[in-house]
């Protein structure tokens, strides 16, 4: 039987995002494929695009 030599097997489908959730403050983690955010917390998805432009507003000390 072939073996497929799958460059995702050792990945995660989720990527630790460094962003906080927009409703609870839980973590953010990102699904690289679909470009969107769940929280760990409340499941809220956010768009990457949301979260970034949230992020951006805040001022940067
Ligand atoms: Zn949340």
């Amino acid at each position: 039987m072939a073996e497929f030599d799958n460059p995702y097997v050792d990945e995660d489908p989720f990527v630790r995002a460094h962003f906080d959730c927009l409703d609870c403050g839980g973590k953010l983690w990102e699904y690289a494929i679909q470009r969107q955010m769940v929280c760990e917390d409340c499941r809220g998805v956010f768009s990457s695009q949301q979260v970034f432009d949230a992020n951006i507003e805040q001022p940067a000390d």
